[in-house]
């Protein structure tokens, strides 16, 4: 069983560390708020002082952190996790963050004689618990193979998308085309329901034809089609609007640097502002329905 640290225990880390503590794993772990810690101690793992000290004497540290700020402190910053770790460490950083910080800390990590990933995931909290995450991971061969068998632990569904910076690059542009394609069915569900349409023809027609997709039928935004989607317990999150807006925002800043236009992706990312800006930002993203039907 290997020896991890483990920092950020929020709402995805905390079951991530958990899954990891239950494999059998001897996790140090480190977070601001002591609740978090707690926890996580509760469960098996060794609180730790400082961050730096759940990266000294590990094989492997995970990181799930809120932003690219964050990320860029905890490793770099004074008392950073790479001038604590042994060489040969290996970095999982799962937040996901802008890509320039990832190859940055990235480069910073092997000049250092580490080795990261960017292994940004989906799948939500719901995954993070049932360790069913799906894993984007960006780095080195070598790397990756040998973090695999922790990252099995919290994940299902792990892909390597090349080299260092891609796993954030497939995590933007996924969920560029998720809020995008929320936003298109939340209007025709609009439209189709002024129209006279029931939502659940709609529903049974869509997703048998060429209006196919996963925000349609798995993540329906009207109640009764999808049992499992938001719209079934008043949009309560999930994913929150909030949280799609921030993705929405690296995906414009990656497109802004590689100068490819993404007309739609500046679009929704105004349209999940405007629920921010009308304080609805808490909801599930798919609450956008709401917004276009007038009712926030
Ligand atoms: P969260 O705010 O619940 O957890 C972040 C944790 O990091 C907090 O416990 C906070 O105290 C801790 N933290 C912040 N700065 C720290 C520091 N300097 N040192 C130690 N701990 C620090 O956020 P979350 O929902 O767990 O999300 C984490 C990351 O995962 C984000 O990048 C988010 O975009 C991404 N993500 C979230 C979801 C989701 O559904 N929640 C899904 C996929 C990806």
């Amino acid at each position: 069983m290997a020896k991890i640290g483990f920092i950020g225990l929020g709402n995805m880390g905390g079951p991530m560390a958990r899954n990891l503590v239950k494999a059998g794993h001897a996790l140090k772990v480190f977070d601001l708020s002591k609740e978090a810690v707690a926890g996580l101690v509760e469960a098996g793992a060794t609180a730790v002082p400082t961050a730096a000290d759940a990266a000294k004497g590990v094989e492997f540290v995970v990181t799930m952190l809120p932003a690219g700020e964050h990320v860029r402190s905890v490793y770099l910053g004074e008392g950073g996790l790479l001038a604590a770790a042994d060489e040969g460490t290996v970095f999982i950083d799962s937040s996901t963050i802008d890509v320039p910080t990832a190859r940055e800390v990235i480069a910073a990590a092997v000049a250092a004689g580490m080795s990261m990933l960017d292994a940004p995931v989906s799948g939500g909290v719901g995954g993070a618990e049932a360790g069913t995450l799906t894993f984007m991971v960006g780095g080195e061969e070598e790397a990756f193979a040998k973090a695999l068998p922790i990252i099995e632990r919290m994940g299902k569904n792990i892909f390597h998308a090349g080299a260092a910076g891609t796993g954030q690059v497939a995590k933007v542009c996924n969920n560029m085309i998720l809020g995008i394609s929320m936003i298109a069915v939340s209007e025709a569900f609009a439209l189709g329901e002024k129209l006279g349409l029931d939502a659940q023809k709609l529903f049974d027609i869509s997703s048998t034809a060429s209006g196919q997709c996963w925000s349609l039928t798995s993540y329906c935004p009207v109640p009764g089609p999808v049992p499992t989607s938001p719209a079934n317990r008043d949009y309560k999150p999930g994913f929150t609007a909030g949280m799609m807006l921030k993705d929405l925002r690296l995906a414009q800043d990656a497109s802004r640097t590689a100068r490819v236009p993404t007309p739609l992706g500046a679009h929704a990312a105004q349209v999940y502002a405007l629920m921010e800006a009308l304080g609805h930002d808490a909801i599930d993203f798919s609450g956008v329905i709401k917004l276009i039907k007038g009712q926030i």
